[in-house]
Protein backbone atom coordinates (compact mmCIF):
# COMPACT_ATOMS: atom_id res chain seq x y z
CA UNK A 1 0.00 0.00 0.00
CA UNK A 2 1.40 3.43 -0.78
CA UNK A 3 0.15 6.94 -0.60
CA UNK A 4 1.45 9.89 -3.25
CA UNK A 5 3.30 11.57 -0.80
CA UNK A 6 5.81 8.78 0.12
CA UNK A 7 6.28 10.09 3.64
CA UNK A 8 6.99 8.15 6.31
CA UNK A 9 4.53 6.20 8.03
CA UNK A 10 2.36 7.54 10.85
CA UNK A 11 0.98 4.84 12.77
CA UNK A 12 -2.60 6.01 14.80
CA UNK A 13 -2.74 4.16 18.41
CA UNK A 14 -0.61 2.09 19.91
CA UNK A 15 3.16 1.14 19.07
CA UNK A 16 5.07 1.48 15.48
CA UNK A 17 3.97 -1.53 13.51
CA UNK A 18 4.29 -0.13 9.54
CA UNK A 19 1.92 -2.96 8.61
CA UNK A 20 -0.95 -1.35 11.07
CA UNK A 21 -3.84 0.30 9.17
CA UNK A 22 -2.25 3.27 8.69
CA UNK A 23 -2.07 7.32 8.51
CA UNK A 24 0.68 9.42 7.60
CA UNK A 25 0.90 13.25 8.12
CA UNK A 26 -0.43 15.37 5.74
CA UNK A 27 1.39 17.84 3.68
CA UNK A 28 0.75 21.27 2.34
CA UNK A 29 -0.48 24.08 3.77
CA UNK A 30 -3.92 23.94 5.23
CA UNK A 31 -6.02 26.76 5.50
CA UNK A 32 -6.33 28.15 8.90
CA UNK A 33 -9.58 26.90 10.86
CA UNK A 34 -11.16 30.13 11.49
CA UNK A 35 -10.90 31.64 7.77
CA UNK A 36 -14.44 32.47 7.95
CA UNK A 37 -14.31 31.75 3.98
CA UNK A 38 -13.84 27.83 4.49
CA UNK A 39 -17.53 26.98 3.46
CA UNK A 40 -17.00 29.31 0.55
CA UNK A 41 -14.26 28.17 -0.58
CA UNK A 42 -15.35 24.93 -0.72
CA UNK A 43 -18.50 25.46 -2.68
CA UNK A 44 -16.03 26.88 -5.30
CA UNK A 45 -13.80 23.96 -5.68
CA UNK A 46 -16.42 22.01 -5.51
CA UNK A 47 -18.14 24.03 -8.31
CA UNK A 48 -15.02 24.00 -10.02
CA UNK A 49 -14.28 20.18 -10.38
CA UNK A 50 -18.57 19.62 -11.09
CA UNK A 51 -18.96 15.92 -12.38
CA UNK A 52 -15.17 15.11 -12.03
CA UNK A 53 -15.36 14.79 -8.36
CA UNK A 54 -17.64 12.83 -6.09
CA UNK A 55 -17.57 13.20 -2.29
CA UNK A 56 -18.67 10.52 -0.53
CA UNK A 57 -19.68 11.16 3.95
CA UNK A 58 -19.64 8.45 6.28
CA UNK A 59 -22.61 8.96 8.60
CA UNK A 60 -19.77 9.93 11.94
CA UNK A 61 -18.55 12.58 9.77
CA UNK A 62 -18.73 16.35 10.93
CA UNK A 63 -21.68 18.20 10.11
CA UNK A 64 -18.68 20.84 8.68
CA UNK A 65 -17.86 18.09 6.17
CA UNK A 66 -21.66 16.21 5.49
CA UNK A 67 -22.85 19.18 4.10
CA UNK A 68 -20.45 18.86 0.65
CA UNK A 69 -21.06 15.18 0.73
CA UNK A 70 -23.08 14.16 -2.97
CA UNK A 71 -23.52 11.32 -0.75
CA UNK A 72 -23.92 9.81 2.87
CA UNK A 73 -23.66 6.34 4.20
CA UNK A 74 -22.10 3.51 5.70
CA UNK A 75 -18.63 2.48 4.70
CA UNK A 76 -19.98 -0.19 2.16
CA UNK A 77 -22.42 1.85 0.65
CA UNK A 78 -20.30 4.41 0.32
CA UNK A 79 -17.67 2.10 -1.65
CA UNK A 80 -20.90 1.05 -3.99
CA UNK A 81 -21.77 4.42 -4.69
CA UNK A 82 -18.46 5.33 -5.75
CA UNK A 83 -17.97 2.43 -8.29
CA UNK A 84 -21.63 3.53 -9.60
CA UNK A 85 -20.25 6.71 -11.10
CA UNK A 86 -17.41 6.11 -13.09
CA UNK A 87 -17.64 9.44 -14.53
CA UNK A 88 -16.31 10.91 -11.39
CA UNK A 89 -12.58 10.71 -12.25
CA UNK A 90 -12.05 12.01 -8.30
CA UNK A 91 -13.62 10.44 -5.37
CA UNK A 92 -12.99 12.72 -1.92
CA UNK A 93 -13.78 10.18 0.90
CA UNK A 94 -14.78 12.04 4.03
CA UNK A 95 -14.30 8.86 6.50
CA UNK A 96 -11.18 6.56 7.51
CA UNK A 97 -8.71 4.98 5.56
CA UNK A 98 -9.80 1.39 5.21
CA UNK A 99 -13.09 2.69 4.05
CA UNK A 100 -10.95 4.92 0.79
CA UNK A 101 -9.26 1.23 0.26
CA UNK A 102 -12.04 -0.08 -0.10
CA UNK A 103 -13.44 2.48 -2.57
CA UNK A 104 -10.41 2.22 -4.32
CA UNK A 105 -10.58 -1.69 -4.66
CA UNK A 106 -14.26 -1.27 -5.77
CA UNK A 107 -13.97 1.88 -8.40
CA UNK A 108 -11.88 1.99 -11.97
CA UNK A 109 -8.77 2.59 -12.56
CA UNK A 110 -9.24 5.54 -13.90
CA UNK A 111 -10.64 6.73 -10.81
CA UNK A 112 -8.44 8.51 -7.92
CA UNK A 113 -9.96 8.00 -4.34
CA UNK A 114 -8.42 11.31 -2.18
CA UNK A 115 -8.52 11.26 1.78
CA UNK A 116 -8.67 14.90 3.11
CA UNK A 117 -6.41 13.74 6.16
CA UNK A 118 -4.42 10.76 6.00
CA UNK A 119 -3.92 10.53 9.47
CA UNK A 120 -7.45 9.67 9.33
CA UNK A 121 -7.15 5.67 10.41
CA UNK A 122 -8.96 3.29 12.37
CA UNK A 123 -8.30 2.28 15.73
CA UNK A 124 -10.39 -0.87 15.58
CA UNK A 125 -8.69 -1.84 11.90
CA UNK A 126 -5.11 -0.96 13.74
CA UNK A 127 -6.03 -4.01 16.28
CA UNK A 128 -5.47 -7.01 13.41
CA UNK A 129 -2.25 -6.10 11.46
CA UNK A 130 -1.17 -7.92 8.56
CA UNK A 131 1.94 -10.01 10.19
CA UNK A 132 -0.20 -10.66 13.48
CA UNK A 133 -3.17 -12.36 11.13
CA UNK A 134 -0.51 -13.97 9.16
CA UNK A 135 1.14 -15.71 12.46
CA UNK A 136 -2.14 -16.70 13.87
CA UNK A 137 -3.62 -18.33 10.78
CA UNK A 138 0.27 -19.97 10.91
CA UNK A 139 -0.31 -21.10 14.45
CA UNK A 140 -3.85 -22.30 13.65
CA UNK A 141 -1.99 -24.74 10.90
CA UNK A 142 0.31 -25.81 13.28
CA UNK A 143 -2.24 -27.05 15.26
CA UNK A 144 -4.11 -28.95 12.27
CA UNK A 145 -7.21 -26.67 12.38
CA UNK A 146 -6.06 -24.12 9.84
CA UNK A 147 -8.42 -26.43 7.35
CA UNK A 148 -11.52 -26.38 9.27
CA UNK A 149 -11.49 -22.29 10.04
CA UNK A 150 -12.80 -19.85 7.73
CA UNK A 151 -11.76 -16.38 7.77
CA UNK A 152 -14.25 -14.12 8.30
CA UNK A 153 -13.24 -9.82 8.25
CA UNK A 154 -15.57 -7.27 9.18
CA UNK A 155 -15.48 -3.99 6.75
CA UNK A 156 -13.45 -2.41 9.25
CA UNK A 157 -10.46 -3.40 8.43
CA UNK A 158 -7.26 -2.96 6.24
CA UNK A 159 -7.45 -4.37 2.67
CA UNK A 160 -4.13 -6.38 3.73
CA UNK A 161 -6.42 -8.56 6.02
CA UNK A 162 -9.84 -8.45 3.43
CA UNK A 163 -6.84 -9.89 1.17
CA UNK A 164 -6.01 -12.39 3.31
CA UNK A 165 -9.81 -13.86 3.56
CA UNK A 166 -9.92 -13.85 0.36
CA UNK A 167 -6.81 -15.84 -0.43
CA UNK A 168 -7.59 -18.24 2.90
CA UNK A 169 -11.66 -18.99 1.62
CA UNK A 170 -12.90 -16.31 3.47
CA UNK A 171 -15.32 -13.42 3.12
CA UNK A 172 -15.87 -10.11 4.57
CA UNK A 173 -19.03 -9.03 6.07
CA UNK A 174 -20.62 -5.91 7.25
CA UNK A 175 -22.56 -5.28 10.53
CA UNK A 176 -26.08 -5.74 8.52
CA UNK A 177 -25.11 -9.09 7.15
CA UNK A 178 -22.51 -10.51 9.43
CA UNK A 179 -25.20 -12.94 10.57
CA UNK A 180 -25.30 -14.16 6.50
CA UNK A 181 -21.55 -13.88 6.30
CA UNK A 182 -21.28 -16.25 8.80
CA UNK A 183 -23.74 -18.94 8.05
CA UNK A 184 -22.05 -19.42 5.09
CA UNK A 185 -18.80 -19.75 6.28
CA UNK A 186 -20.23 -22.53 8.85
CA UNK A 187 -21.40 -24.15 5.00
CA UNK A 188 -17.97 -23.92 4.30
CA UNK A 189 -15.95 -25.24 7.64
CA UNK A 190 -16.22 -26.00 11.19
CA UNK A 191 -15.09 -22.73 12.89
CA UNK A 192 -14.95 -19.22 12.03
CA UNK A 193 -11.31 -16.75 13.12
CA UNK A 194 -13.39 -13.72 13.21
CA UNK A 195 -12.02 -10.42 12.47
CA UNK A 196 -11.04 -7.39 14.09
CA UNK A 197 -14.40 -7.17 15.80
CA UNK A 198 -14.68 -9.12 18.79
CA UNK A 199 -17.95 -7.83 19.98
CA UNK A 200 -19.49 -7.66 16.37
CA UNK A 201 -18.69 -11.14 16.42
CA UNK A 202 -19.98 -12.75 19.41
CA UNK A 203 -23.03 -10.76 19.50
CA UNK A 204 -23.99 -12.21 16.04
CA UNK A 205 -22.83 -15.58 17.09
CA UNK A 206 -24.70 -15.56 20.37
CA UNK A 207 -27.47 -13.66 20.03
CA UNK A 208 -28.43 -14.14 16.24
CA UNK A 209 -27.24 -17.61 15.46
CA UNK A 210 -27.86 -19.52 18.75
CA UNK A 211 -24.33 -20.49 19.94
CA UNK A 212 -23.11 -20.12 23.43
CA UNK A 213 -20.72 -18.14 24.88
CA UNK A 214 -18.68 -20.75 25.63
CA UNK A 215 -18.53 -21.59 21.95
CA UNK A 216 -16.39 -18.51 21.64
CA UNK A 217 -12.77 -17.59 22.81
CA UNK A 218 -10.84 -14.30 22.35
CA UNK A 219 -7.35 -14.56 20.52
CA UNK A 220 -5.12 -12.27 21.91
CA UNK A 221 -2.22 -10.99 19.07
CA UNK A 222 -0.18 -10.33 22.18
CA UNK A 223 0.50 -14.00 23.78
CA UNK A 224 1.43 -17.00 21.81
CA UNK A 225 -0.72 -18.93 20.47
CA UNK A 226 -3.54 -16.30 21.14
CA UNK A 227 -3.23 -16.78 24.55
CA UNK A 228 -4.90 -20.09 24.35
CA UNK A 229 -4.53 -23.65 24.64
CA UNK A 230 -4.97 -26.39 22.16
CA UNK A 231 -8.92 -27.85 24.32
CA UNK A 232 -9.87 -24.60 23.95
CA UNK A 233 -9.00 -24.24 20.27
CA UNK A 234 -10.15 -26.93 19.41
CA UNK A 235 -13.54 -26.89 21.46
CA UNK A 236 -14.31 -23.87 20.00
CA UNK A 237 -16.08 -22.58 16.95
CA UNK A 238 -16.16 -18.90 16.83
CA UNK A 239 -12.56 -17.44 17.24
CA UNK A 240 -12.67 -13.54 17.66
CA UNK A 241 -9.93 -11.45 17.32
CA UNK A 242 -9.21 -9.06 20.26
CA UNK A 243 -10.41 -5.88 18.35
CA UNK A 244 -12.76 -3.54 19.18
CA UNK A 245 -13.91 0.13 18.59
CA UNK A 246 -12.56 2.61 20.94
CA UNK A 247 -16.19 4.46 20.32
CA UNK A 248 -18.70 2.14 20.73
CA UNK A 249 -16.71 -0.20 22.89
CA UNK A 250 -16.98 2.61 25.71
CA UNK A 251 -20.67 2.23 26.55
CA UNK A 252 -21.28 0.03 29.38
CA UNK A 253 -23.98 -1.78 31.19
CA UNK A 254 -24.29 1.35 33.74
CA UNK A 255 -24.83 3.66 30.59
CA UNK A 256 -27.74 1.56 29.99
CA UNK A 257 -29.27 1.49 33.55
CA UNK A 258 -28.25 5.10 33.78
CA UNK A 259 -30.32 6.33 31.03
CA UNK A 260 -33.11 4.24 32.05
CA UNK A 261 -32.96 5.65 35.90
CA UNK A 262 -33.36 9.11 34.09
CA UNK A 263 -35.30 9.11 31.08
CA UNK A 264 -38.61 6.84 31.58
CA UNK A 265 -39.79 4.79 28.75
CA UNK A 266 -36.93 5.24 27.02
CA UNK A 267 -35.82 3.03 24.21
CA UNK A 268 -32.25 1.50 24.30
CA UNK A 269 -30.82 1.23 20.51
CA UNK A 270 -27.25 0.35 20.07
CA UNK A 271 -24.80 -0.79 17.59
CA UNK A 272 -23.28 -4.21 17.30
CA UNK A 273 -20.22 -2.94 17.76
CA UNK A 274 -21.04 -2.68 21.49
CA UNK A 275 -19.91 -4.76 24.46
CA UNK A 276 -21.83 -8.01 24.89
CA UNK A 277 -23.56 -6.98 28.07
CA UNK A 278 -24.70 -3.49 26.53
CA UNK A 279 -26.31 -5.06 23.80
CA UNK A 280 -27.62 -7.59 26.29
CA UNK A 281 -29.61 -4.81 28.03
CA UNK A 282 -30.35 -2.93 25.15
CA UNK A 283 -34.22 -3.03 23.17
CA UNK A 284 -33.16 -2.87 20.19
CA UNK A 285 -29.33 -3.42 17.98
CA UNK A 286 -28.66 -3.02 14.60
CA UNK A 287 -26.70 -1.12 11.84
CA UNK A 288 -26.19 2.55 11.13
CA UNK A 289 -28.12 2.25 8.44
CA UNK A 290 -30.85 -0.05 10.95
CA UNK A 291 -30.63 2.64 13.74
CA UNK A 292 -31.16 5.23 10.99
CA UNK A 293 -34.46 3.90 9.83
CA UNK A 294 -35.52 2.37 13.55
CA UNK A 295 -35.81 6.04 14.48
CA UNK A 296 -37.52 7.61 11.33
CA UNK A 297 -40.06 4.87 11.57
CA UNK A 298 -40.17 5.89 15.46
CA UNK A 299 -43.83 6.76 16.56
CA UNK A 300 -43.74 10.70 17.47
CA UNK A 301 -42.79 11.52 21.23
CA UNK A 302 -41.03 7.89 21.69
CA UNK A 303 -37.55 8.69 23.61
CA UNK A 304 -34.24 6.96 22.49
CA UNK A 305 -30.78 6.94 23.98
CA UNK A 306 -28.76 5.84 21.15
CA UNK A 307 -24.99 3.64 21.25
CA UNK A 308 -23.40 4.73 18.54
CA UNK A 309 -20.99 7.52 17.07
CA UNK A 310 -22.05 11.00 18.79
CA UNK A 311 -21.97 13.04 15.10
CA UNK A 312 -24.84 10.96 13.76
CA UNK A 313 -26.56 10.83 17.12
CA UNK A 314 -26.52 14.53 16.96
CA UNK A 315 -27.43 14.41 13.53
CA UNK A 316 -30.46 12.20 13.91
CA UNK A 317 -31.63 14.44 17.06
CA UNK A 318 -31.76 17.28 14.57
CA UNK A 319 -33.11 15.29 12.09
CA UNK A 320 -36.57 14.03 14.37
CA UNK A 321 -36.95 16.77 16.63
CA UNK A 322 -40.50 15.24 17.07
CA UNK A 323 -38.47 12.30 19.14
CA UNK A 324 -36.11 12.44 21.80
CA UNK A 325 -33.00 11.50 21.09
CA UNK A 326 -30.05 11.57 23.09
CA UNK A 327 -26.62 9.56 23.43
CA UNK A 328 -26.57 6.66 24.98
CA UNK A 329 -23.34 7.77 27.32
CA UNK A 330 -23.11 10.94 29.60
CA UNK A 331 -19.54 11.62 28.43
CA UNK A 332 -18.81 13.09 25.19
CA UNK A 333 -17.14 11.00 22.72
CA UNK A 334 -16.65 11.18 19.38
CA UNK A 335 -15.01 8.83 16.96
CA UNK A 336 -11.38 10.97 17.32
CA UNK A 337 -10.15 9.60 13.83
CA UNK A 338 -13.08 9.92 11.93
CA UNK A 339 -13.05 13.73 13.12
CA UNK A 340 -9.50 14.38 11.77
CA UNK A 341 -11.42 14.89 8.23
CA UNK A 342 -11.96 18.35 9.12
CA UNK A 343 -13.41 21.60 6.93
CA UNK A 344 -9.46 22.84 6.37
CA UNK A 345 -8.58 19.35 5.22
CA UNK A 346 -11.75 19.37 2.93
CA UNK A 347 -10.76 22.90 1.36
CA UNK A 348 -7.40 22.25 1.10
CA UNK A 349 -7.88 18.60 -1.14
CA UNK A 350 -10.82 20.66 -3.22
CA UNK A 351 -9.20 23.50 -4.18
CA UNK A 352 -5.40 21.12 -4.74
CA UNK A 353 -7.53 18.60 -7.45
CA UNK A 354 -9.05 21.88 -8.45
CA UNK A 355 -5.66 23.19 -9.77
CA UNK A 356 -4.84 20.40 -11.06
CA UNK A 357 -2.81 18.68 -7.86
CA UNK A 358 -4.01 15.51 -6.65
CA UNK A 359 -2.83 14.99 -2.87
CA UNK A 360 -3.32 11.96 -0.46
CA UNK A 361 -4.30 9.11 -2.80
CA UNK A 362 -5.19 6.04 -1.21
CA UNK A 363 -3.83 3.14 -3.64
CA UNK A 364 -4.35 -0.45 -2.75
CA UNK A 365 -1.84 -2.70 -4.83
CA UNK A 366 -2.72 -4.50 -7.63
CA UNK A 367 -2.76 -8.56 -5.66
CA UNK A 368 -3.96 -7.11 -2.42
CA UNK A 369 -6.83 -5.71 -4.47
CA UNK A 370 -7.49 -8.74 -6.33
CA UNK A 371 -7.64 -10.71 -3.51
CA UNK A 372 -9.66 -8.63 -1.02
CA UNK A 373 -12.30 -7.89 -4.16
CA UNK A 374 -12.63 -12.43 -3.90
CA UNK A 375 -13.55 -11.82 -0.14
CA UNK A 376 -15.98 -8.80 -1.19
CA UNK A 377 -17.45 -10.68 -3.68
CA UNK A 378 -18.41 -13.36 -1.54
CA UNK A 379 -20.40 -11.19 0.09
CA UNK A 380 -22.05 -9.52 -2.24
CA UNK A 381 -23.00 -13.21 -3.29
CA UNK A 382 -24.72 -14.00 -0.13
CA UNK A 383 -28.17 -14.62 -0.68
S1 LIG B 1 -16.16 4.55 15.03
FE1 LIG B 1 -14.87 2.82 15.67
S2 LIG B 1 -14.84 1.39 13.93
FE2 LIG B 1 -15.60 3.40 13.17
S3 LIG B 1 -13.74 4.43 12.40
FE3 LIG B 1 -14.02 5.10 14.55
S4 LIG B 1 -12.77 3.62 15.73
FE4 LIG B 1 -13.05 2.74 13.69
Amino acid sequence: MTTQTGLPLFVLGRGSDPHSETGVDCPGELPPASDPRLVERARRAKAALGDRLFVLGHHYQRDEVIQFADVTGDSFKLAQQAAARPQAEYIVFCGVHFMAESADILTTDAQQVILPDLAAGCSMADMATFDQVEDAWEALEDAGLADRVVPVTYMNSSADIKAFCGRNGGVVCTSSNARRALDWAFEQGEKVLFLPDQHLGRNTAVLEMGMSLDDCVVWNPHRPNGGLTAEQLERARMILWRGHCSVHGRFTAESVDDVRGRVPGVNVLVHPECRHEVVLKADHVGSTEHIITTLREAPAGSAWAVGTELNLVKRLAQMFPDKSVSFLDRTVCYCSTMNRIDLPHLVWALESLASGEVVNRITVDADTAHWARVALDRMLALA
